[in-house]
Formats: C-alpha cells, structure tokens, sequence
C-alpha cells in the first residue's frame, strides 16, 4: 500500500476553507503573519508556498520582516493585534537572541506550529493544544489509513524536537510502544527491521532500503532531501515498497503538514475571536 498525503491533505483544505468562508461571514478573517529576519533562498521558497496556500484558502497572509533583538518587540505587537490570528517565527532568529527566548515570547494561542514550550509541555501532558504540524501529519496520515498503533513496535529515527521528540509522545499516547533513535543509537538496523511501524525522520536521502524494514511493516518517510534538483525522502522507496507500506514524498507527509498548518490558523482566529 502507498501512503498518500494527496486525499487527506485535499480533505483538511477543503474543510478549512469552508471554515473561513463561515469566519469571514461572522466578520472574522483568519490571518497569518510569518516573521523572518535576513535573506534565506530555502525560506523564501517555504513562504512562498505558505502565501499560496493561505490565498486559496483565503486567510490573509503577510510577511513581517524583523531585525536584531527588535524582534521581540514585534512578535509581542504580533500578539496584541486582534486582527492576527497565528504567528510563525522563522528560522534561524537573529543571532542578538536566542531562540527560546522568542519561543517564550510568542502567545502560545496564536502559536500555530506548535513550538512555544507551553505547547509542548500539553504535547507531554496529552492535552488539546497546537501540536507540532509535522508530527500531527504523521498521526493524521495513520489515522486515515487506519494503522492501529495499539501495542505496536513504533520505531521513530529522529529525535529534534519539531519531529522526533512530540511524535514519541503523541505515539504513546495511542499506546504504541516506542523506539526513539538518532545518530548515537548503537545496531540502529537491529530497531528498524523490528519495527511495525518505522518514522524516517533523519534527513538523509533514500537512507532506509529494504534492508532496514520488516515485511509488511507501515513506513512513514518525513525526509525532504534535495538531490541533483528532485525532492526525494529518507526511504529509498522504489526498494521498501517491495516489502512493506510506505509514504511518499512528495505527496505524503509534507502535504499534510501544510494543510494542518492552515487549519491551525483557522483555529486560532477562533480561540482569539473568543479572548
Ligand atoms: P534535524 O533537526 O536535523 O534532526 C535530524 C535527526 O536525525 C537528529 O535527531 C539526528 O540525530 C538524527 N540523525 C542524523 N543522522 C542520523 C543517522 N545517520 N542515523 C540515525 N539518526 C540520525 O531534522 P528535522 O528537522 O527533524 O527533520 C528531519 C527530516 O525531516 C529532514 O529531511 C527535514 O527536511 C524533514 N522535515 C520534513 C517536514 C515535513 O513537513 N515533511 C517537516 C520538518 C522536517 P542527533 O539528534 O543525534 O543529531
């Protein structure tokens, strides 16, 4: 089977956009700001593929470029202005601050990616919060492919605190029993090919062949890797797919990302039109 992220990610579109037509009736316009600081080609690219996915959507999209340790400032103005709904910081911040410093100052209602630590911390204490948007896409996606996480041998290469880290915990959570890895596990095959289901999260093109996956283990690839110009995953998945269930990319995890992204947004402009 190919995990797909085209069906689910078209489906939570359409729903948010209906969403927003609702919103914009009641005089509410959900409206993300993306604060950036200096000049980065991968993080133009990323934005710009936000603005179009805000603009069919319809949510109101801006840029707000910020400098040195001003943006702590703006981020706090972000916070206090009724008309923005969900504030992304992009990374890297200015070297005058540090990251988490800015992360403690954004207002975990308007935090849409789910990275403030008192989001994190209810990602901890399984309570409803803004989860990280990728590793929420990879629940999403087993959900709707109906993979039962229950008791099951859930390997997760990865441990950044975007991926790795809130997915072990949202994985346990469905009672999955969990493997976390990262580049210091020891016999790191011996845990993937004992896996039903394994999370590619390393960033290393087509890392994981055959070799390294259980027969008819579920195989999620996070990895978004460039090579010679074409996107391609941390699964070799022409080898894996052979044996077992797997994802693709593009058009699978990272679809759903941006979609749930969106959403959020949505959800936002309610739980702040309600303050
Ligand atoms: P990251 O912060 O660089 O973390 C990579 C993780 O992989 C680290 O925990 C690292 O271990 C581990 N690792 C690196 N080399 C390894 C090896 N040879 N064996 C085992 N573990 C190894 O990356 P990230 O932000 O989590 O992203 C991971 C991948 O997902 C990247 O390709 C990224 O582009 C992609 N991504 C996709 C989406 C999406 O929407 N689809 C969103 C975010 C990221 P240590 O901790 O020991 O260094």
């Amino acid at each position: 089977m190919i995990l797909s992220g085209a069906e689910l990610s078209k489906k939570i579109k359409s729903e948010t956009a209906e969403e927003v037509q609702r919103l914009k009736a009641e005089g509410i316009t959900p409206a993300l700001r993306c604060v950036v600081s200096g000049d980065d080609r991968a993080t133009d690219v990323y934005l710009n593929s936000i603005k179009k996915n805000c603009e069919k959507l319809g949510i109101d999209f801006a840029k707000v470029t910020t400098e040195g340790k001003k943006i702590i400032e703006d981020v706090k103005s972000l916070n206090d202005d009724p008309n923005v709904s969900g504030i992304m910081i992009m990374h890297p911040v200015p070297k005058e601050v540090d990251e988490l410093t800015v992360l403690e100052t954004l207002s975990p209602l308007k935090d849409v990616e789910g990275r403030t630590p008192q989001n994190l911390g209810k990602v901890l204490l399984g309570v409803k919060s803004f989860t990280p948007c990728t590793a929420q896409a990879v629940m999403e996606l087993l959900e709707y492919y109906e993979i039962d996480l229950k008791g099951a041998n859930v390997t997760i290469v990865g441990r950044s605190t975007t991926v790795g880290k809130p997915l072990s915990l949202m994985m346990l959570s469905k009672h999955a029993t969990v493997t976390v890895c990262h580049s210091k596990t020891r016999d790191l095959k011996e845990k993937t090919r004992n896996a039903d289901v394994l999370i590619a999260a390393v960033g290393k093109a087509k890392m994981f062949d055959a070799d390294w996956v259980k027969e008819g283990a579920v195989v999620v690839d996070v990895g978004i890797n460039v090579v010679d110009g074409k996107v391609v995953g941390d699964v070799d998945f022409d080898s894996v797919s052979q044996k077992a269930s797997v994802s693709k990319v593009p058009g699978g995890v990272g679809s759903v990302t941006s979609a749930i992204l969106m959403r959020n947004v949505v959800e936002a402009a309610k739980i702040n039109a309600k303050k």
